[in-house]
């Protein structure tokens, strides 16, 4: 959205094309303590404001409308939904990131990957939460106060990797019980939740229990399949840019968590998509004008 600001603002023709909602996954996350201009402000209000500001500008927007086909490699390039064919000649790609999904075969459908979208169906309940990093602790203080009453939280590793002072306000909950070392390896349909099987990771022992649901927070992957073979990636699947946010291919533009960098967050996401948005307007006026 950052990038469409941006490119609306330079008098480009400019279309934003979202399978889902506008905002990606910022639209999951109850309050950002970390934008500045907000001392607090929940992800979806902040995502609806900056959409506002998109449409103000006039730009296309077309949500629930996954690009299925890309056409890079020639001057004018397309995007292809069920339903259209766009073309323009500079194309910036935020296709973003996704959750890693637990890799435990199971038929129990109690399991979830996002607490803003499936946490109020837990009042009074008891969840587990896999992972121990910022996202796995951020989101155990929300379900509280959204009214779980009992979390078992399990990280793989030997430690919790989520900051000291989450950890911190987490861990005075006498209800939130955090094990390290310790891996969920069989999940069961049981009654209206799960019987989860809970590993220690070095000797093999094991417990079950019973929850209500499962919430899962062991990290992201980039959104790039449709991608590969049409720009470079790296190993782990991220689109390789230049220092302007360009790719390998003429007119192409990446930015957001879909690029190869080290921090990702809203702000470095919407200083990416300044960065392209301005490269892609230099890059046009060049094509058009010879220099
Ligand atoms: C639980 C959680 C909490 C977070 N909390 C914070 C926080 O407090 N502060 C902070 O700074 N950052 C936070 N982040 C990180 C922040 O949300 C991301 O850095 C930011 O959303 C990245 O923006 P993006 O546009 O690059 O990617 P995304 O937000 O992932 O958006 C990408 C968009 O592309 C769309 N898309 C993907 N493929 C296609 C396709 N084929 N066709 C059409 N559309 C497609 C997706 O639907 C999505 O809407 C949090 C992330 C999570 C998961």
């Amino acid at each position: 959205m950052t990038a469409a600001i941006f490119a609306a603002r330079a008098n480009l023709e400019t279309v934003l094309v979202e399978e889902r909602t506008c905002g990606g996954l910022a639209n999951w996350t109850n309050t950002v303590e970390n934008f500045p201009s907000y001392i607090s402000i929940n992800g979806m209000e902040l995502m609806e404001r900056v959409l506002a500001q998109v449409e103000h500008l006039g730009v296309e927007v077309d949500q629930a409308a996954e690009v299925e086909r890309l056409g890079l490699s020639g001057p004018l390039k397309t995007v292809e939904t069920g339903e259209y064919v766009y073309t323009g000649r500079a194309i910036i790609l935020a296709t973003g990131r996704q959750p890693i999904r637990l890799k435990v075969e199971t038929e129990c459908d109690r399991i979830h990957y996002c607490s803003v979208c499936d946490g109020s169906a837990y009042a009074g309940k008891k969840v587990l939460v896999v992972g121990g990093g910022n996202s796995g602790f951020d989101e155990s203080l929300y379900l509280l106060s959204l009214g779980v009453t009992e979390i078992i939280l399990v990280e793989a590793l030997e430690n919790c990797s989520a900051s000291e002072t989450t950890q911190a306000k987490l861990r005075s909950h006498r209800t939130v019980d955090i094990r390290t070392c310790t891996s969920v390896t069989a999940i069961a349909k049981e009654g209206n939740g799960c019987r989860v099987t809970l590993e220690k990771v070095r000797c093999g022992e094991r417990e079950s229990s019973h929850v209500d649901g499962i919430f899962v927070f062991i990290g992201q992957r980039a959104n790039t399949r449709m991608l590969r073979g049409l720009v470079d990636l790296d190993p782990h699947g991220y689109i390789i840019t230049g220092p302007n946010r360009e790719t390998n291919v003429p007119g192409v533009f990446a930015a957001g968590d879909v690029v190869q960098k080290s921090y990702r967050y809203l702000t470095t996401a919407m200083a990416d998509g300044t960065i392209a948005a301005l490269a892609a307007e230099k890059y046009l006026r060049a094509a058009l004008t010879g220099c």
